[in-house]
């Protein structure tokens, strides 16, 4: 070959393709995913890109004979005769009458854990130690199609409104938001941050691009091993200018949601289908004040001491009182408390004890923070100093704002979030295909 064109040529043909070839013999590559003897037949089952395709050997079908070399995890280029056939349900499905089998590849073990049943049946703790093999289970596979339809669905729909798709830099001088849950590293002998959020640098892209999104990763040093706090994660972030109020937020959130579950309903059938997963419809989404929502929460549940914040009840209970009185998964709650919202929130001109800020809860468990951010230089650096805070350290920061910008705001949505409590999971670390927490740094 000395010239190439761009044009991959295969001899294979997709399983969403064998309806058209039923009768013919047609070749396929793929991972034997299961074998099935059954003395005078036997079932091999192929897992390929997104399928597990049934294939049948029998001597009856061809001269071919099956040889030792056919082994579980091995990569094989597979010819049969495509013919129809129904699933335990009754629906229908192509299977491959095996004509040869070429072993491409050979394992050199056997799999520490069973994959091949519809679920990985080991602990959590075993699967996430087995990640690169466990991963393989069509199941497992099935929730990170999925979370890549979600990525996919904000991506879209985002650029289809004219955002800007952005990388800001991970490692960064000065922390974000501080606090005491940044990682400090050691950079040629300076200490600098690992980026809890991607905000400052997006603020900053606002007079630029005036819309602007990232999907990237964030770094939290949670010192607590919750089931809903992972220490990497992926956020979906966006920001856009000349918004009214921080109402256009919520309502670009609100569309951004609508377009990833009519996508996944759509083009991710076979993964939701799989994982039994309950793809919520939404037409609007209720909003609540914070301060109307504490009140509830205190009449309606016990022992509530933090007036500033919700705890994980609270916003299990908002989950459900959204429910029943909306019929809605989704819940925005607004206008927290300004002691409890970050530096650059803005407050609300009508009463500055709150923002003008939200946060989503889905199924009753924060998915999302946004509000309207400080848009005006000397009220920033006033707020900065009020907070304690020296703004000679934001200098790069409020060049933004110095050199002016205009209204503006966005949000952060966290994507392992979001995807376990669409499959309901009880656990996060189910929803990050390698988690980082306290205590695991591997796989
Ligand atoms: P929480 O109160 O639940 O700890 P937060 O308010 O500290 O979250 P934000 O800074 O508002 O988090 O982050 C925006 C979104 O990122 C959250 O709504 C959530 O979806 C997600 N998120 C935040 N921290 C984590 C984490 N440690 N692991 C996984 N997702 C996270
Ligand atoms: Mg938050």
């Amino acid at each position: 070959m000395d010239k190439v064109t761009g044009e991959l040529k295969t001899d294979c043909v997709p399983y969403s393709q064998f309806k058209e070839h039923v009768g013919e013999v047609v070749n396929i590559k793929g991972v034997i995913h299961n074998i099935r003897d059954m003395s005078d037949f036997a079932f091999v089952l192929i897992r390929t890109a997104r399928d597990v395709i049934q294939c049948v050997y029998s001597p009856e079908f061809s001269d071919y004979r099956m040889t030792d070399d056919v082994v579980e995890q091995a990569s094989a280029k597979v010819s049969g005769k495509v013919v129809p056939s129904k699933t335990r349900d009754g629906s229908e499905r192509y299977e491959l009458q095996i004509t040869g089998i070429d072993i491409l590849s050979r394992p050199a073990d056997i799999v520490p854990v069973v994959i091949n049943k519809k679920q990985i049946n080991a602990e959590l703790s075993v699967n996430l130690d087995n990640r690169p093999v466990t991963l393989r289970n069509p199941k497992e596979r099935a929730i990170f199609k999925i979370q890549e339809g979600i990525q996919r669905g904000f991506r879209e729909y985002l650029t289809s409104q004219d955002f800007t798709e952005v990388h800001t830099p991970k490692i960064n001088f000065a922390g974000a938001e501080g606090g005491t849950n940044v990682f400090r590293l050691d950079y040629f002998g300076k200490t600098v941050f690992l980026a809890q959020s991607p905000q400052l640098y997006k603020q900053t892209l606002i007079p630029v691009f005036e819309r602007v999104f990232e999907i990237g990763p964030v770094f939290r040093a949670e010192h607590h091993d919750t089931s809903r706090h992972l220490n990497e994660y992926i956020s979906m972030d966006f920001e856009m200018g000349f918004i009214d109020s921080f109402y256009d937020i919520m309502e670009m959130e609100t569309g951004v949601l609508k377009y990833i579950m009519n996508l996944l309903r759509e083009k991710y059938a076979s993964e939701v289908a799989l994982l039994g997963a309950d793809i919520p419809e939404i037409d609007s989404i209720p909003c609540i004040r914070f301060k109307d929502a504490k009140e509830m929460c205190v009449r309606k549940l016990k022992n509530i001491t933090d007036m500033h914040d919700f705890e994980p009840e609270e916003e299990a209970y908002l989950g459900k009182w959204a429910k029943q009185q909306y019929g809605s998964d989704f819940l925005f709650v607004t206008h927290f408390l300004t002691s409890k919202r970050p530096f650059y929130t803005m407050e609300d001109p009508e009463d500055p004890e709150v923002t003008l800020s939200f946060d989503l809860l889905f199924r009753g468990i924060e998915i999302t923070s946004g509000g309207q951010r400080i848009h005006d230089y000397n009220e920033q650096v006033e707020k900065m100093k009020r907070l304690g805070m020296n703004p000679e350290e934001f200098d790069t920061y409020l060049m933004l704002h110095k050199y002016g910008a205009p209204p503006h705001g966005g949000l952060g949505l966290g994507l392992e979030r979001l995807t376990m409590h669409l499959l309901g999971f009880k656990n996060v670390r189910s929803a990050a295909m390698f988690p980082r927490d306290i205590n695991r740094v591997t796989p």
